[in-house]
């Protein structure tokens, strides 16, 4: 049992300090999955017996007649070395049996509340848990005894109803079926064999059990030697193992896996004196030893025979679960693992552990940024997309030949002149006409400020939630976005201030030497003495503004040395100027000092803010906390479980 036991302990540490740790895992259901031993047989065949001896404990009702009437699951639970045994019943929870003569009253009792003092039999189960130091963690299930007919007082469905209970018991692949059959009856007819028999049909899990060996010798009871013309108590255990059970089962070979065991358990005279457990072992000892016809046998019979091979069957049956146990840990180790680092570190206590975390936190979080910025992530090619197409498109639309407009040339030129028309060139004309075409520069490149910090806002988000870190602490999310922002807003404004200035620039001071070659009437051979209303005609103005005057152009005139071709000039240049000016105030800055402010601030922080900036949700920290002692556990059945592997 020695070696049993401390395979169950290690397995048994390795689970159930598992399956104690609250939620729901694989493994304490697998343990439960670990065998149970039933006991099955026909009427005071002895069953209540052997189990109480396989046990090791007095507790058990037993006597002649029906007295085991509901199906009692026992279950034996190891308890710490120098504890005191004790038992409890499932129906009287809190109420701890020291005492187990009371463990047998309160059994009897329990099985006439629920039949009445009758022969009625229940198939509810009683619960009975043992905690002992000197017990492995088995479930044992003491069944009422098989009939073959109905006694006064039963109903005639008894025969079928107890059949049908014990089968539901045993036919369960992890129970260990325990066959008594008693020596003094007819094999042959054995119930316990034919129920087997049927639930497991290759006898890989039934132990045969005879009881009763001493009664058999004294021939006390009708004993079937005719059929085999013998007595049993000439055959050798060897001949009873092999041909006969054979024989009795009619040719269909039913051979079981493990030789028959013989047991002799107390009589009821036995009893009824109180011999004990050990003076009972002793006596079967002796009794084996020293009865010619089983001196030989001695060693393969009796009760702690029976108790030696069970648990030589268990260590095989609990060995063979190892591997399944070994993954099953290992998988979950591997989820523990993976959701906590998804769940992220806990974080330091004091200030500077705290401000350490924070910033750290942060430069991820700017690194991602950057990153995307750069084009490591994506997104910052949209930038370029605003400046390649947006900002030209935007110019485009502007239509500066609609602007310079007859109409508008006319009613700028003349008002310009005011109430003194220009001499030479209208000078003042040129400027208004330009100054207002330039101005309008300006919406196209506000709106690729506008377009730009759009952009940067979006990335800042999109790095805000790739961040995992920031995940775990919502506070700080909020502020590291929020911050971010912010300083997005101080930049877009910076760089609209001086992406207009460069607008207003062009409008300030115009390019001298552009109008310098800008021929005079004289020049082209004009008559200089038009009329006032001349000069303010169609053609004239044409020719400030546009260059499809084919004698300006035989006159050395430059193409676009007109107001158009200088508003044009002007745009081109913008247009390259402009993206320059964003990238210097926005972009660049973005990816330089995008945090700065929040850094400043952070600094005056006290701990308590930097504390609820690190405010995790309490869920998670729960979570956390749960995850990182359940693998603790897990850690520790591994190393248990490998050690029970190689020790194999
Ligand atoms: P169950 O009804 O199958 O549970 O059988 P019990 O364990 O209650 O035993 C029925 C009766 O047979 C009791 O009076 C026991 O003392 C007696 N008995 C059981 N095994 C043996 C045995 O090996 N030898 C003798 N002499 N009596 C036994
Ligand atoms: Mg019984």
């Amino acid at each position: 049992m020695d070696n049993l036991i401390s395979l169950v302990n290690k397995i048994q540490r390795a689970c159930t300090a598992l399956g104690d740790h609250g939620e729901a895992s694989a493994l304490p259901t697998l343990w439960e999955s670990l065998p149970s031993i039933a006991v099955v047989g026909g009427q005071s065949s002895g069953k209540s017996s052997v189990l109480e001896s396989v046990v090791g404990k007095d507790f058990l009702p037993r006597g002649s007649g029906i007295v085991t009437r509901r199906p009692l699951v026992l279950q034996l639970h190891k308890i710490d070395e120098g504890s005191r045994e004790y038992a409890e019943f499932l129906h009287l929870p809190r109420k701890r049996f020291t005492d187990f003569a009371a463990v047998r009253r309160e059994i009897q009792d329990e099985t006439d509340r629920e039949t009445g003092r009758s022969k009625q039999i229940s198939s509810v189960p009683i619960h009975l848990s043992i905690y002992s130091p000197n017990v492995v963690n088995l479930t044992l299930i003491d069944l009422p005894g098989l009939t073959k007919v109905a006694v006064e007082g039963q109903p005639d469905s008894i025969v079928q109803d107890i059949e049908n209970m014990v089968r539901a018991f045993i036919e369960k692949p992890n129970c260990i079926i325990l066959a008594i059959s008693p020596a003094n009856q007819d094999l042959a007819t054995s119930d316990a064999i034919k129920i087997s028999r049927e639930v497991d049909p290759t006898g890989e899990r039934t132990l045969g059990v005879l009881t009763k060996i001493d009664l058999m010798d004294k021939g006390t009871d009708a004993v079937d030697i005719d059929k085999f013309g013998n007595s049993w108590s000439h055959f050798t255990w060897g001949f009873i193992k092999g041909i006969v059970v054979e024989k009795m089962l009619e040719g269909k070979s039913y051979r079981l896996k493990f030789p028959w065991v013989g047991v002799v358990n107390r009589s009821q005279a036995d009893i009824n004196k109180n011999v004990d457990m050990i003076a009972a072992r002793r006596r079967e000892r002796e009794y084996f030893a020293s009865t010619p016809e089983y001196k030989h046998l001695a060693p393969r019979m009796g009760s702690e025979y029976l108790a030696k091979m069970l648990s030589k069957h268990l260590e095989g049956v609990i060995k063979s679960k190892i591997p399944g146990i070994q993954s099953l840990i290992n998988k979950t180790i591997a989820e523990l693992e993976s959701e906590l680092s998804r769940l992220g570190k806990p974080i330091a206590a004091d200030a500077g552990g705290k401000m350490y975390s924070i910033m750290e936190i942060c430069r991820l979080f700017d690194q991602i940024y950057k990153e995307h910025l750069d084009g490591i992530r994506p997104g910052g090619d949209k930038i370029y997309n605003v400046f390649d197409n947006q900002l030209p498109a935007a110019l485009k639309r502007l239509q500066f030949d609609k602007q310079l407009s007859m109409e508008n040339i006319r009613k700028l030129i003349t008002e310009a002149d005011g109430y003194q028309p220009h001499l030479i060139a209208p000078e003042q004309g040129y400027r208004r006409l330009i100054e207002s075409s330039v101005v309008t520069i300006r919406g196209p490149a506000e709106a690729a400020v506008d377009a730009v910090h759009g952009l940067l806002k979006d990335l800042v988000h999109k790095a805000i939630s790739e961040t995992i870190e920031l995940k775990q602490y919502p506070a700080l999310r909020v502020e590291v976005s929020n911050a971010a922002i912010e300083s997005l807003e101080r930049m877009k404004d910076t760089s609209k201030k001086a992406t207009l200035q460069l607008v207003d620039m062009e409008c300030s001071y115009l390019t001298v030497d552009f109008f310098r070659k800008l021929p005079q009437d004289a020049d082209k051979g004009g008559n200089p003495t038009h009329s006032i209303f001349d000069r303010y005609n169609d053609s004239y103005l044409r020719r400030i503004v546009t260059t499809t005057d084919l004698k300006s152009s035989r006159c050395n005139m430059q193409t676009g040395s007109t107001v158009l071709s200088y508003v044009n000039m002007v745009c081109a240049s913008l247009r390259n100027s402009i993206p320059k000016s964003i990238v210097y105030c926005q972009v660049r800055e973005a990816k330089r000092s995008l945090l700065d402010h929040f850094f400043t601030d952070l600094g005056k922080l006290e701990q308590k803010q930097l504390s609820s900036l690190l405010n995790e949700d309490p869920a998670v920290m729960e979570r956390r906390a749960a995850l990182a002692k359940r693998l603790e556990l897990y850690r520790s059945a591994q190393a248990e479980i490998d050690a029970v592997a190689w020790s194999k």
